[in-house]
């Protein structure tokens, strides 16, 4: 089976400050870092270690060749990242104060501009999964189209629009949502859902998987780490519980080994680059025994 994601590619620029710039002041910044990000991005990777066969489906503007080999190093299949001349890779531009406080800019460049072909670069069969989030364009496109090829859809309703969620919602197979957006969707539309099934992360307080059609619930308790950088741990779990169906584990080892891979993503800086791999995961399952 193979997993298609139709994902942002961001490129992440991290500055350190002694404070945040006020309007009109200028400031040197103590470092800058450069990482792999996206919601897309991470979990193209994530599910690419977890051990997916993983296409994934953006753009990006003509340079950041390094973004290419990395999501390449890390196992995910590029060859459906279109390069767009005349616009610029996403990116994030986060301003972290000594107090771990932060400003973010993000501009959705590539992402948001894709091409309506590239919907058509994916070869969808049934059983196929098609993860999507709420970064890029095309997303209603894509997904009528691996539905109507008899593939599974994988929304996570991020960052969270419900005009968005409203567009796609008829086409999601599988809705994954943290807390909050959990709470706003229900707020919104109930919590009898058009879907098959309902994934919802609760940070350190752990997930539920809910099956909509049986009313089966199970529930996956987080593993107690020291966090010290949650930034993409929604994605990693996504990404390690596609990756987990697709090769044809049931709904509670998916979400053992989802909340296991998470659990190691938050014990270290960074998104995408910080996802653990298979044999990092069954080693922390087998340590705790
Ligand atoms: P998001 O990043 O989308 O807000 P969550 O915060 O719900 O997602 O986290 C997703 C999953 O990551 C959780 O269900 C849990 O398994 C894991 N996780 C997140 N924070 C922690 C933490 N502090 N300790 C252990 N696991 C965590």
């Amino acid at each position: 089976m193979t997993i298609y994601n139709l994902g942002s590619i961001n490129i992440d620029h991290v500055y350190r400050l002694p404070a945040l710039p006020r309007a009109g002041e200028t400031l040197h910044a103590r470092s800058h870092a450069l990482g792999l990000g996206g919601k897309g991005a991470n979990q193209s990777v994530a599910a690419a270690r977890a051990g997916a066969s993983v296409v994934h489906l953006g753009a990006m503007g003509m340079g950041d060749d390094w973004v290419l080999e990395r999501l390449a190093a890390a196992g995910v299949q590029t060859g459906g990242i279109l390069r767009l001349p005349e616009v610029a890779t996403g990116h994030a531009i986060i301003l972290v104060d000594a107090d771990g406080e932060n400003s973010i800019v993000l501009h959705g460049g590539a992402n948001l501009a894709l091409p309506p072909e590239l919907a058509e670069r994916a070869d969808f069969r049934p059983g196929d999964i098609l993860l999507m989030q709420n970064e890029t364009s095309l997303q209603a496109k894509t997904a009528a189209l691996a539905r109507k090829a008899g593939a599974r859809v994988i929304y996570s309703a991020a960052p969270f629009s419900i005009a968005a969620l409203r567009e796609v919602l008829p086409q999601v197979s599988i809705l994954a949502v943290n807390a909050i957006e959990a709470r706003d969707t229900f707020a919104a539309l109930g919590e009898d859902l058009p879907v098959e099934a309902l994934l919802i992360t609760r940070g350190a307080d752990g997930a539920e998987f809910r099956d909509l059609r049986g009313g089966q619930v199970w529930r996956q308790p987080a593993f107690a780490v020291q966090a010290v950088d949650t930034t993409g741990a929604g994605d990693c779990f996504a990404g390690w519980f596609a990756a987990g169906l697709a090769r044809g584990e049931d709904p509670p080892t998916a979400l053992r080994h989802a909340a296991a891979a998470a659990a190691l993503q938050v014990t270290r800086r960074g998104a995408g680059d910080a996802m653990p791999d298979r044999a990092e995961v069954l080693a922390f399952l087998k340590a705790r025994g």
